[in-house]
């Protein structure tokens, strides 16, 4: 008999029974329940779990699960409970989700590129003043991570003509782009950039990776989004650049604390778009599509797809 599917959320309840109601009609044939509803021997019996976001005393009761299935694509938090107690972790890697994200990646470096900060403040200042045209393929967008994410956003930006390089951990070149690694990679790539995006996982190497060091090395006048998560990139290092000018602007979609708290002095910068995490949000039609798949084959074969790696963190 198969064992319950436990769902565990620190979501709302709103969104919460949203979720609850679109994985049992994506996956009709199992019983899926808010863990707290499960009976005693039900939580023991449990050998996985949907989550979103799950606090580790909400997983404590289901002492036996292998693994989890995770509605995001982010697992940062994640990682460190599953160490402790040994279950894997399969995260969001729904293909709808890289379209959405390379859309993002597209229009905010057009934003940049084509100096809309600028023209936004000289329409305040009621200022008549057309700024030296570059061409898309004159500009170069470096992008940190060239993973499931980081390679669709830079086919896409090739494809509206901009100078696309990559940066990752391992020496692979599984994309048309030209991709650096490691630190000396980091080094090299810096100093050709205009436009550098962040999408790395946030692990232990990851974590205050971006500092002055680095933000130092980029050329006069570049600029910064971060779409990863906030923690990544030393943001006030990050600051100091901008009010210094050697930095032009940056786009903020993620933070150390979200909602950035209303005393940030970062919502006030006149050289700072922020964002509140909306750079590529998750479709339930296609990411539970993606869930009810890799549970299908589960039950059908016991295999599990692609699991995160403890070790790495990502
Ligand atoms: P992924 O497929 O795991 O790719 C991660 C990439 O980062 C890989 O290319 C990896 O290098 C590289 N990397 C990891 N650690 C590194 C290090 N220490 N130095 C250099 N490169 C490193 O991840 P993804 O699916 O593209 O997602 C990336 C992140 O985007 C997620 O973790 C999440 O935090 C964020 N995200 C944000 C939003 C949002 O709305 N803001 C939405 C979804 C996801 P290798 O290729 O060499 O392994």
């Amino acid at each position: 008999m198969k064992t319950p599917i436990a769902f565990v959320s620190q979501l709302d309840n709103k969104q919460r029974s949203s979720w609850i109601g679109l994985l049992r009609k994506a996956l009709p044939s199992e019983k899926i329940e808010f863990a707290e509803d499960l009976s005693a021997v039900e939580k023991a019996g449990c050998e996985f779990a949907i989550v979103a976001n799950p606090s580790s005393t909400q997983l404590e009761e289901l002492n036996n699960l292998k693994w989890v299935h995770s509605l995001w694509a982010g697992v940062e938090n994640l990682v460190p409970l599953a160490k402790q107690r040994s279950f894997d972790i399969v995260r969001m890697t729904d293909p709808k989700l890289a379209e959405t994200m390379a859309e993002a990646v597209l229009a905010w470096s057009l934003f940049l590129h084509r100096k809309m900060p600028t023209y936004s403040q000289q329409q305040r200042d009621k200022q008549w003043k057309p700024l030296l045209y570059k061409e898309a393929a004159d500009t170069t967008v470096g992008i940190l991570g060239m993973g499931r994410l980081g390679k669709v956003s830079a086919q896409q930006l090739t494809r509206n003509g901009f100078n696309v390089l990559g940066w990752r951990r391992t020496q692979k070149q599984d994309s048309n782009v030209k991709c650096y690694f490691g630190e000396n990679g980091l080094n090299l790539l810096l100093p050709q950039v205009d436009i550098l995006i962040c999408l790395l996982p946030l692990t232990e190497m990851t974590h205050g990776m971006i500092g002055s060091n680095h933000l130092n090395k980029l050329p006069q006048g570049a600029s910064v989004i971060n779409f990863a998560r906030g923690p990544i990139i030393d943001n006030n290092a990050l600051v100091e650049g901008l009010d210094s000018g050697q930095l032009y602007h940056a786009v903020l979609d993620v933070f150390e604390k979200e909602p950035l708290p209303q005393d940030d002095t970062l919502w006030e910068h006149l050289q700072v778009t922020i964002l509140p995490h909306i750079s590529a949000v998750t479709s339930s039609t296609t990411a539970l599509e993606v869930v009810a798949k890799n549970i299908r084959l589960y039950r059908a074969t016991g295999e599990l797809p692609t699991v995160v790696s403890l070790d790495k963190g990502y």
